[in-house]
């Protein structure tokens, strides 16, 4: 790691957290930490510098953290949206999974590396990935991928033991899905040269969701997940079928009162959408320290309900923000889902402050960081790991007027439009429209093509 100084010189602003915001300010990294803030003049008193790079006319905030994805799903934007989900899944995604496996692991490789695009272009700096359906089988790959790009992140391997609609995705049994867990974390263990991306497990659900686990499958896979010191991140609590069919079946009052007592909720697990949960469920997940990923876009995309984000952030239980797949958003640009996090909870509670713009950028990065073991992450200050952004604001007629800084990117901004670069641990992974660390046009003209023989296999 190098040694040298480099100095993010004369921004416009830096904006270190929700709640401090200073203008005319620099950032000083060595390797890959921030190491002082402030006026250059002082920086340049205090310290030896380096390099130095002219930010003038940009803001500069912390990289946003995109709390729930699915990389394999890019290959589907656009389409399928107005589908009911069995007929979503026939006619889309699992011909198109199955088009894609015949298209082989370099596929994914370029998945994964144009997913990395469109995130660091749009101002984020790390993604949880999870792999789940046919894209479980291509968790090192992407790993590895995540990893070339230099995106931070974690990849939550997928596993399903349980499924009404098997399309051969699903494992034999609960024995060979966890033998591919181990596998995967095994692997990971032996060739990931640092702590940039990290191996997860993921089951794609409970047993009551289309492609899931046996409750005994998520007990063990939990199991695992302590065993290897790692997290666990599934889809939980996300549409009111799931939660009737618990009902039913076991008589607990939901699916987060069944996973408290199952004992798969600690400080480690995630919950992706969890939006049906009764008052003591909420205080169940925090009471255990459990996580929740919040997808806005998805929410009312695909109609499943509304997370009661009001009520969990009053009870402080961790909600990050996070786009979803592509077609349940569209997108990976994470001031779109910043807004939409607030603007749900306001036409869902009538009430034009029930969510502020800095509860959604608190989401976004402090909140986010924490999802991913990360206490040195999120936040502009000195010790703190050296992943930022900036937008440019100068002679940017959308932004301009700029009076209040993180209130206008949160409604004004436009990630993919705005951003000018974003690094990673010190290092840029996108400069002004460039993609230092891969072959960015190779990457896309591979999609391209591949989309061009994929698309005979979706049932339009
Ligand atoms: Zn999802």
């Amino acid at each position: 790691m190098s040694d040298k100084t480099l100095v993010l010189r004369d921004a416009d602003y830096v904006i270190q957290g929700a709640s401090i915001i200073n203008e005319k300010y620099s950032v000083l990294i060595k390797g890959d930490r921030i190491i002082d803030v402030g006026p250059y003049e002082k920086l340049k008193a205090d310290h030896i510098i380096d390099e130095e790079r002219d930010c003038t006319g940009q803001a500069i905030l912390p990289g946003l953290i995109n709390t729930h994805t699915h990389i394999h799903e890019t290959m589907m934007r656009g389409l399928g949206h107005d589908f009911p989900f069995h007929e979503w899944c026939d006619r889309l995604v699992f011909p198109t999974a199955k088009a894609m496996e015949d298209e082989g692991e370099e596929l994914y490789r370029s998945l994964t590396l144009i997913t990395a695009m469109e995130a660091a272009s749009s101002g984020s700096t790390a993604l949880i990935e999870h792999s789940v359906n046919f894209a479980k089988r291509h968790s090192l790959t992407m790993a590895h991928a995540l990893h070339e790009f230099g995106l931070r992140g974690a990849i939550a391997k997928g596993a399903e033991d349980f499924s009404t609609i098997d399309q051969g995705h699903v494992g034999k049994d609960m024995a060979q899905e966890l033998g591919e867990t181990k596998v995967f974390l095994d692997a990971w263990k032996k060739e990931k040269p640092d702590d940039l991306v990290q191996a997860w497990v993921g089951p794609s659900g409970g047993k009551r969701t289309v492609g899931g686990c046996t409750n005994e499958a998520l007990v063990e896979l939990k199991k695992m997940a302590d065993d290897y010191d790692t997290r666990y991140h599934l889809h939980w609590a996300g549409t009111s079928p799931e939660i009737k069919i618990v009902q039913r079946d076991t008589g607990y009052v939901g699916s987060v009162a069944m996973a408290y007592n199952l004992g798969i909720l600690d400080e480690r697990t995630s919950l992706a959408h969890c939006i049906w949960m009764a008052e003591a469920e909420m205080d169940m997940v925090k009471e255990t320290g459990a996580s929740i990923s919040h997808m806005p876009s998805c929410n009312q995309i695909c109609a499943i309900g509304v997370l009661p984000l009001v009520e969990l952030l009053e009870k402080g239980v961790d909600v990050g923000i996070g786009t979803d797949g592509a077609p349940q958003n569209d997108s990976l640009d994470m001031y779109r889902d910043m807004r939409q996090a607030v603007l749900l909870q306001r036409i869902n509670k009538m009430k034009a402050d029930a969510v502020s713009h800095l509860d959604a950028f608190k989401m976004a990065t402090v909140t986010g960081a924490k999802m991913l073991g990360h206490d040195d992450l999120g936040t502009v200050q000195p010790g703190q790991l050296a992943d930022l952004t900036a937008v440019k604001i100068k002679g940017n007629h959308f932004l301009t007027p700029l009076y209040e800084p993180l209130e206008t990117l949160v409604y004004a901004g436009s990630g993919g439009r705005d951003t000018v670069w974003t690094m990673v641990n010190g290092k840029m992974v996108y400069d002004n429209g460039t993609f230092p660390t891969i072959d960015a046009e190779a990457v896309v003209s591979h999609v391209a093509d591949a989309a061009k023989r994929i698309k005979h296999h979706i049932v339009f």
